[in-house]
């Protein structure tokens, strides 16, 4: 059985120095000690990896990379290979990130090259997905999703699947204040769910970890750490203070036992 303590991932993206990385994942290791209920995942910066490594060596924290490249090494200035990443400790590797879709035009078929890369070569993956505000209000929220799963998974049937969670981030959600409902994000998790399991029947649904990404704070993370399907949160802005993401931490290791 898949470990059941929900994740609490961090994602920095572009913020924070090597030093204040390190700081902070040093800070972070005391609290993890006494918030054993909870699985963390750090993904800082790039720049920040080798030296944030020890701080979290010896320690229950696990690192990712927030992107990827798909091919293992060559001619692709400015971008990282999963060896590199590897290299510098990372468990995990988050792909498909929205700032990545929308901002720097990363398709379906570039994430899909990624996934299979990244399983092989022995990192875990999160896989971003989620919808826009147009496509949440024209109806489209569950269509989204399902072509984005069937897309980035594309060709995945024999790849070690259980090293692989979904991070469901509504894109209207994302930096924004503005949190999906306990039921909103429910209903998607239990679509996502359902879609995972049409595409890797092999996998049981209930073993398919999904975390929630949008807006999570201290005052919205009972509620939706209480909702059946969210197996825990992929963190923004709120996770780059050590207090605001300890207490995420805090408040999801009691929620999860009050949980229906
Ligand atoms: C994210 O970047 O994955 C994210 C969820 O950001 P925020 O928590 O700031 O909305």
């Amino acid at each position: 059985m898949s470990d059941p303590r929900p994740i609490i991932a961090a994602n920095w993206k572009m913020n924070k120095t090597p030093e204040e990385g390190y700081q902070f994942v040093r800070q972070l290791a005391v609290k993890a000690k006494e918030l054993t209920g909870i699985r963390f995942i750090v993904c800082p910066s790039a720049t920040g990896l080798h030296y944030i490594q020890e701080a979290a060596k010896d320690t229950a924290i696990e690192l990712g990379g927030q992107n990827m490249h798909s091919a293992e090494a060559g001619a692709f200035t400015g971008e990282i290979s999963a060896l590199m990443l590897l290299a510098c400790g990372c468990d995990w590797v988050i792909v498909g990130h929205s700032e990545r879709r929308h901002i720097f035009h990363e398709s379906d078929a570039d994430i899909q090259a990624k996934i299979p890369v990244a399983l092989e070569k022995g990192l875990s993956v999160i896989l971003c997905i989620g919808e826009r505000l147009e496509e949440r209000q024209s109806g489209a929220t569950e269509s989204v999703i399902r072509q984005q799963l069937q897309d980035d998974l594309s060709g995945m049937e024999s790849y070690p699947v259980e090293r692989l969670i979904i991070a469901y981030e509504p894109v209207w959600a994302i930096g924004t204040g503005v949190v999906a409902t306990p039921e909103q994000a429910g209903e998607a998790h239990a679509q996502v769910r359902e879609i995972l399991h049409g595409l890797f029947p092999a996998l049981p649904s209930n073993e398919a970890k999904i975390l929630y990404g949008g807006s999570v704070k201290s005052s919205n993370a009972d509620e939706l750490m209480k909702t059946p399907g969210i197996d825990g949160f992929l963190i923004g802005g709120a996770s780059l203070d050590i207090d605001e993401y300890v207490k995420i931490a805090e408040i999801s290791q009691l929620a999860i036992k009050e949980r229906p």
